[in-house]
């Protein structure tokens, strides 16, 4: 399969056309960028392991019967997927107070919550994707009651799958984000990627932050840590497979 015109440029990521007007090829990039594209920078290597990281963890979902936009791996940082039309949302699923949730709420970072919450952010670059509920959603028609419903329930899911395997690498799933696409038939499929730019990765043992809040707050040793967390991931993902 070969790269056609450029669809799109995100903030980490290209998009390509290819033959195929079903399927796409998702290039990754180092760029890096926080607070809606206000801190700029690259992170070395990132682009590489992101890709890697997103597929391996994709495989494992669609093994646990989770439907995703992946076909195929064709090299160090590209994939080729299923063409989706994104919904324009961002899901986020958090088993742990960090981040926004801890400033909005004033909890400490760390707090463990007693089930696990799900939010969603309106994509939506000019308004800072700002936090939307479920009524507003339908209201101006961003997905019905039934994709939501799909949404809630894979993503529950997904995060029973993935705080399960990264606990098995020494590693505790602190929150992440998720994005959904439509197949031409309707039907959901998990979309974009699940990466340390999308996750927050925590040592069990030491609570090190092993994901892309190095490079937003500003810690050093941001690609140690991708590195560290993706040769967890090597480590552990065989046995994952069994
Ligand atoms: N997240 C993301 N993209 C965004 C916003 C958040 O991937 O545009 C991820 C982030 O990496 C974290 C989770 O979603 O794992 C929750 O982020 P939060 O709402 O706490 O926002 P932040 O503090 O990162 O602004």
């Amino acid at each position: 399969m070969t790269k056609g015109a450029q669809l799109y440029e995100g903030k980490a990521k290209k998009v390509f056309e290819t033959d195929d007007p079903e399927l796409l090829i998702v290039s990754y990039k180092d760029d890096a960028t926080a607070f809606n594209g206000l801190k700029k920078g690259t992170i070395e290597g990132k682009g590489v392991i992101n890709n890697r990281m997103s597929n391996a963890l994709m495989k494992l979902l669609e093994r646990k019967g989770i439907p995703t936009h992946l076909v195929e791996e064709l090299s160090d940082r590209d994939t080729l997927v299923k063409r989706v039309s994104i919904v324009p949302l961002e899901v986020i699923i958090r088993n742990i107070a960090a981040g926004s949730f801890s400033k909005r709420y004033g909890v400490v970072e760390g707090l463990e919550f007693r089930s696990p919450t799900i939010e969603f952010s309106y994509k939506n670059d000019a308004l800072g994707d700002p936090l939307i509920n479920e009524y507003h959603i339908v209201a101006i028609g961003l997905a019905d009651q039934s994709e939501i419903y799909t949404i809630k329930k894979m993503a529950f899911a997904i995060n029973e799958e993935l705080k399960a395997f990264w606990a098995s690498c020494g590693v505790i799933l602190v929150d992440f984000k998720l994005e959904f696409g439509r197949l031409p038939d309707g039907s959901i499929v998990l979309a974009d990627e699940i990466s340390p730019d999308t996750c927050r990765l925590w040592d069990s043992k030491t609570k090190e932050k092993l994901d892309k809040d190095r490079f937003r707050r500003d810690l050093g040793g941001v690609e140690d840590a991708y590195r560290e967390i993706m040769k967890r991931l090597e480590e552990h993902i065989a046995e994952a497979k069994k």
